[in-house]
C-alpha cells in the first residue's frame, strides 16, 4: 500500500533510477545576512550545520562535485546525481555568475540535473528565464524556503519576507515549467498544532511538485540557541513520537500528488542542542511508516481542495 508520494518513486518516475544529491556550496550569502533585507539571518539558521564534509566553499564547483562523486562511489545503487546548491540563497547575486556555476555543475556527465535552494524573494526574471529554457531538456528543481505560511511567524523568526512572496515565486516558477519545491519547518516558535496543519492546507493550494519538512532544531551559533539558553520554554520541542503524529496529521491534509521528499532532518550532534531523539534517519522512517500503518491512514486522507485557497 502506498502511504505517501515518496521521493524514491518520484526519482524513478523522472530518472528511471535512484538519484543521489551532491551538495555544492558557492561561497554565497543571502539578503537576510548582508543587510539587503535584514541582518543576522533567520533565528534558526546555521548553514554549517548541514554542510557535508566534502563540500567546502573555498573549492570550485567542479572539485566539490568530484569529491562528492568519490564520496558516493561505494554506493552502486545511485546511478545518477543531482548537483544540490543548498547553503544560503543560490539564486541571489549576479545572474551571469550564477549561470556559470550551474553550467559548471552540468558539465559533468554524471550530473543529471540541478536542485537549487533559495528564498522566495530572490528569483530575478532573467535567471528564471534561463532556468525555464534549461528545464526543457534538463532536470531543474527550485526549492523555496517557505518555512511557515503565517506572516506573524515569519516576522518572529526574522525571515524578512512574507508568505505572499512564496506564493508569487512558486506560481512563477511552476508556470516557467520548472520543478518546484517548498521547505517548511514544523514547530516554529509560537505555532500551535492548528497553525502547523493550516500550512498543509495553504501549500496544497499551490502548484508544488515536492515538499520537504523537518522538525525545529536548536542549532549552536544561532539566535534561537541564545533565546533557548535564556528561556527553554520559548519553543515547543516535540519528542520523536509526538513529531511523527504531527507529521502524519500534516500529510493527511497534504494534496496527495505532492511528493514528500523529506520528513525529518538531524544535524550532527556537534551542532545540535535539541531535540536529541537518539534515532538514525532510517529508524525514524521505519517508526513513521509503522505509525502510519497503525493509524490506517495515507497522504491526502483529509485533504479538502477548497481549504487553503
Ligand atoms: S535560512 Fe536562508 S535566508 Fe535565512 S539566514 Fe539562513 S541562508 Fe539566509
Amino acid at each position: 500500500m502506498n502511504f505517501m508520494s515518496d521521493y524514491r518513486a518520484y526519482c524513478k518516475r523522472i530518472f528511471g533510477c535512484r538519484v543521489q544529491k551532491i551538495s555544492v556550496t558557492t561561497g554565497g550569502t543571502c539578503p537576510n545576512r548582508d543587510g539587503t533585507k535584514g541582518t543576522g539571518g533567520c533565528i534558526f539558521c546555521n548553514n554549517q550545520s548541514f554542510t557535508p564534509p566534502y563540500c567546502l566553499d573555498k573549492h570550485s564547483v567542479s572539485s566539490q562535485i568530484e569529491a562528492g562523486l568519490r564520496f558516493f562511489a561505494h554506493k552502486p545503487d545511485y546511478q545518477k546525481f543531482i548537483a544540490y546548491f543548498q547553503a544560503y540563497s543560490n539564486t541571489y547575486g549576479d545572474t551571469d555568475r550564477l549561470i556559470s556555476l550551474y553550467e559548471e555543475a552540468l558539465s559533468f556527465d554524471q550530473i543529471a540535473g540541478l536542485a537549487i535552494g533559495t528564498r522566495p524573494d530572490c528569483m530575478a526574471d532573467d535567471l528564471l528565464d534561463y532556468l525555464s529554457e534549461k528545464a526543457r531538456d534538463t532536470y531543474i528543481l527550485v526549492e523555496y524556503g517557505v518555512e511557515s505560511t503565517l506572516d506573524s511567524t515569519l516576522d518572529r523568526i526574522n525571515r524578512c519576507h512574507h508568505f505572499n512572496d512564496s506564493v508569487e515565486a512558486i506560481l512563477k516558477t511552476h508556470e516557467a515549467g520548472i520543478q518546484t519545491a517548498a521547505h517548511l519547518i514544523l514547530g516554529l516558535p509560537g505555532e500551535t498544532r492548528d497553525d502547523i496543519l493550516g500550512h498543509a492546507d495553504r501549500i496544497s493550494a499551490l502548484p508544488l511538485d515536492l515538499v520537504k519538512l523537518h522538525q525545529l532544531q536548536i542549532i549552536k551559533g544561532t539566535r534561537l540557541a541564545d533565546e533557548y539558553a535564556k528561556n527553554p520554554q520559548c519553543v515547543r520541542l516535540y519528542s520523536a513520537d509526538e513529531y511523527i503524529d504531527l507529521a502524519i496529521d500534516f500529510i493527511e491534509r497534504l494534496r496527495p500528488d505532492i511528493t514528500v521528499e523529506r520528513l525529518v532532518s538531524q544535524s550532527p550532534e556537534t551542532w545540535r542542542i535539541a531535540p536529541d531523539w537518539q534515532l538514525k534517519n532510517y529508524e525514524f522512517t521505519d517508526k513513521f511508516r509503522r505509525r502510519m500503518r497503525e493509524r490506517g491512514t495515507c497522504q491526502g486522507r483529509c485533504y479538502t481542495p477548497a481549504i487553503g485557497k
